[in-house]
């Protein structure tokens, strides 16, 4: 019996997880399960996967889930520390699917036992990327990639032969506005961006998919995980979500991971490792799909992706404030405050105002991630909004230019 804990059990990745731990009841003893604050939901998974433990971050739903597991014999906590405690029980393999840096400490605690980790939580690599893989190496623990992209390279990447790698290339669906006239970009509604047209995922990474930050975040979190220089990290838009992602080698050949968009895939893929276990997704049917396209990112509609890509490039503290303001202004959006386009032009304004900060200890980290959620939180609508129309303006203009250079074709054809 495999001993598991799934922190984040009660969202997207969490009950995919659980989804795949039901199929096969017999193989695993559930040693913790997680949530935030949905006691109701964290209740139900415990009183059918028995748990040893439940911790809930919110410890106003202490009483409640308590009362609901009344005579189950399991042990219930709450508050931030009781998460890292239930990531400090002793499980071989823990799923690290809480969303945002809220994951960074619980993820690390397992890390600091030597677990398995199953990593799906990528803002804890964006925003401590060379502590958290510091902790990895000196704890001899195992991280498994959970994000689809970094599930496929890690499925086709030859570590034994890393020198041969000349590449790895992300796909990236381009979310549901890929090709969204840019005026109407302005007025996206959240409803409209948490529609992601392949994947079905928690609201914030769905945010990000809209945004592309997701993809940013994910050139970032590929740096961490297979010590890829900026330079060597390539995202490549592909809207059907077939090939999660590939590596180049230096012979010219490219290995490909495919398969449907299911995330049970690559969960699974973590949870049996090193063996593969049956998956109850729906196969890949070629043939029905006909064609798989690709094409470049557009920077200029997607400011997010380019401002992850400098904060990698710049390093220090930049993809930790990053990560912070993008996590404030996903919320500020997602709370009706602020407009779409102006999710990077927040991220924009705190990566200027915070800048200049070092980095050498956990401690630096979450003292930069506070210091730039005061700042997000506090760009006034009004500029962020003015900084956004700068980004209108520029897609407008790259749009008229490409609609001239096309009309020019035409006339000359
Ligand atoms: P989600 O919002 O559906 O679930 C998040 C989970 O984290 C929930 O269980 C929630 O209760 C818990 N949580 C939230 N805030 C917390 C806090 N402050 N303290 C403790 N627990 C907290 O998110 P998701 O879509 O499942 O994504 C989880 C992580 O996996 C994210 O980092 C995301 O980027 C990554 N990821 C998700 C997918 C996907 O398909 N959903 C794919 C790739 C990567
Ligand atoms: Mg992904």
């Amino acid at each position: 019996m495999r001993r598991i804990t799934i922190l984040g059990s009660t969202g997207s990745v969490g009950e995919s997880t659980i989804d795949l731990v039901n199929r096969n009841r017999g193989a695993y003893q559930v040693v913790a399960l997680t949530a935030h604050s949905n006691w109701e939901k964290l209740a139900t998974q415990a009183k059918s996967l028995r748990p040893e433990m439940v911790a809930l971050a919110d410890r106003g739903g202490y009483a409640s889930l308590k009362a609901a597991l009344a005579g189950t014999g399991i042990a219930i906590e709450a508050g931030d520390e009781a998460i890292c405690e239930a990531a400090r029980r002793d499980a071989d393999w823990v799923m690290a699917a809480i969303v945002g840096a809220a994951g960074l400490k619980p993820t690390l605690a397992a890390v600091e036992r030597g677990a398995t980790v199953a990593l799906a939580n990528k803002e804890c690599l964006v925003s401590a990327g060379d502590i958290f893989m510091a902790a990895v190496a000196r704890h001899n623990a195992t991280l498994l990639p959970v994000d689809s992209e970094h599930n496929a390279i890690f499925q086709v990447f030859d570590f034994d032969q890393r020198a041969k790698v000349t590449k790895i290339i992300l796909t990236a669906s381009g979310g549901p506005f890929r090709s969204l006239p840019m005026a109407d970009m302005r007025g996206v509604t959240p409803a409209q961006a948490v529609a992601h047209p392949n994947w079905s995922m928690g609201a914030k990474i769905s945010v990000d998919s809209a945004t592309m930050m997701n993809k940013g975040l994910e050139v970032i979190e590929a740096h961490h995980l297979f010590r890829m220089t900026p330079a060597q990290i390539e995202v490549l838009v592909h809207p059907q979500s077939v090939i999660h992602s590939m590596v180049e080698y230096a012979d010219g050949s490219v290995l490909a991971q495919l398969g449907t968009p299911d995330m049970r895939t690559p969960i699974a893929y973590t949870l049996g490792w090193p063996k593969r276990l049956d998956a109850p997704t729906a196969r890949l049917d070629l043939a029905k799909l006909g064609s798989l396209t690709f094409e470049a990112p557009d920077l200029t509609r997607f400011p997010a992706l380019r401002l992850a890509q400098e904060a990698l490039v710049a390093g220090g503290a930049a993809p930790t404030i990053l990560n912070a303001a993008n996590e404030v202004a996903v919320a500020r959006f997602l709370a009706g405050e602020i407009g779409f386009l102006e999710i990077a032009a927040i991220v924009e304004h705190t990566l200027a105002r915070v800048a200049g900060r070092r980095i050498a200890s956990l401690e630096d980290i979450l003292a930069v991630d506070e210091e730039a959620r005061i700042v997000a939180r506090n760009v006034p609508q009004r500029v962020a909004a003015g900084n956004a129309a700068q980004t209108i303006g520029a897609g407008n203009a790259a749009q008229a230019t490409a609609a001239g250079s096309a009309a020019q074709k035409t006339a000359a054809e």
